[in-house]
């Protein structure tokens, strides 16, 4: 019986295992990938927004929070594949078959990118669907390359892109662009940037890697083929809660709906960062929505919860 359990080691959960365990408290932080760290693996852009650290990128923020959690005595298990979560009884079966109990959970498995589900979109990752517009740029430099949605992210990345590829075609659903009004009047007058509203893919086709893309567009009877080397697929995110079913409340868009305490709709189960922050997902917000959850579990436990639950 552990007094907490975290599910997820990004920002939140790391945040959250460092503030329970300078708390005196038993925590165990359980992660599914190689390594911890989150979407931070993902930013390769440099970050300036996280108050008094300038990193790099994703990465070089990692190893700061690793130096300071190099005292920290909390366990954490990497690439721990959990089979179920019964919520209530804060019992935790793992995929080798181990049993986990603990006080208290603190959810923090934060959010995974939306996906097309369409053909190609699988078998080509990596083989001309690329991840970011920072990190693949030198790869896809003189290729004609197409970007897939029309929020901020897809458009920064077309700009991007736009600086060393010849064209970039931004294609979205929607009639008008999501994204900012300063990046949708860039998109407009940069003549390598072609935006095709009301228009969906719905194919990405190839051989051996990305070779073309099949568009559909509203007002297009067929759908055309347009030739590019290169795809990034940029239509949002969705939290990743399928592991807790309808155990807690959530919020209309699938968020776990928590109160100022990050505490969820069942008693001792906290949740924090992205999974249920979005309005505001960003680094400080996820580290500071765990160091939040912890300090609760704390407060409740030295209180005397710890022999009532
Ligand atoms: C390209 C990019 C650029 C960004 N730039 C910035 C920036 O400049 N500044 C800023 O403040 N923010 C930035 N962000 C946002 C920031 O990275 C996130 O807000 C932050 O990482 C959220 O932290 P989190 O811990 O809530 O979730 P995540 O970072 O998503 O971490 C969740 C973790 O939970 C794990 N997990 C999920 N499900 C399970 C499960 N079932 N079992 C075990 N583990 C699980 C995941 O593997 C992951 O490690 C950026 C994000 C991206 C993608």
């Amino acid at each position: 019986m552990h007094d907490v359990i975290i599910i997820g080691g990004g920002p939140a959960g790391l945040s959250a295992a460092s503030w329970c365990d300078e708390l005196g408290l038993d925590t165990l932080l359980l992660e599914q990938a190689e390594q911890t760290g989150g979407q931070l693996h993902r930013i390769h852009n440099p970050i300036d927004n996280y108050l008094g650290i300038t990193a790099a990128n994703g990465q070089e923020l990692l190893q700061q929070f690793a130096k300071s959690l190099e005292a920290a005595e909390f366990d954490q298990w990497t690439q721990t594949c959990i089979s179920s979560v019964d919520l209530r009884s804060k019992k935790i079966s793992l995929q080798s078959g181990e049993q986990l109990q603990a006080i208290a959970i603190i959810i923090a498995t934060g959010v995974r990118r939306r996906e097309l589900g369409i053909a190609g979109e699988k078998e080509f990752l990596g083989k001309g669907i690329i991840e970011t517009g920072a990190k693949d740029r030198e790869s896809l430099a003189g290729s004609d390359v197409c970007i897939v949605g029309g929020g901020d992210a897809a458009a920064e990345n077309a700009l991007l892109l736009a600086e060393v590829c010849p064209t970039v075609t931004l294609i979205h659903r929607s009639r008008k662009l999501r994204a900012r009004r300063e990046f949708a009047e860039q998109l407009h007058t940069n003549h390598c940037i072609t935006v095709f509203p009301e228009s969906v893919v719905t194919r990405i086709l190839g051989t051996e890697r990305v070779e073309a893309v099949e568009i559909q567009r509203k007002e297009g009877i067929k759908p055309f083929q347009l030739a590019v080397r290169g795809v990034l697929i940029r239509i949002g995110v969705e939290p990743n809660t399928d592991l807790f079913g309808d155990q807690v409340k959530f919020d209309e868009k699938g968020y776990i709906l928590v109160n100022g305490e990050q505490e969820t709709s069942v008693p001792f189960v906290f949740a924090a960062g992205d999974v249920s922050n979005p309005s505001s997902p960003t680094i400080s917000s996820a580290t500071g929505a765990g160091a939040t959850a912890a300090k609760v579990i704390a407060l409740r436990l030295n209180s005397g919860a710890r022999k009532s639950v």
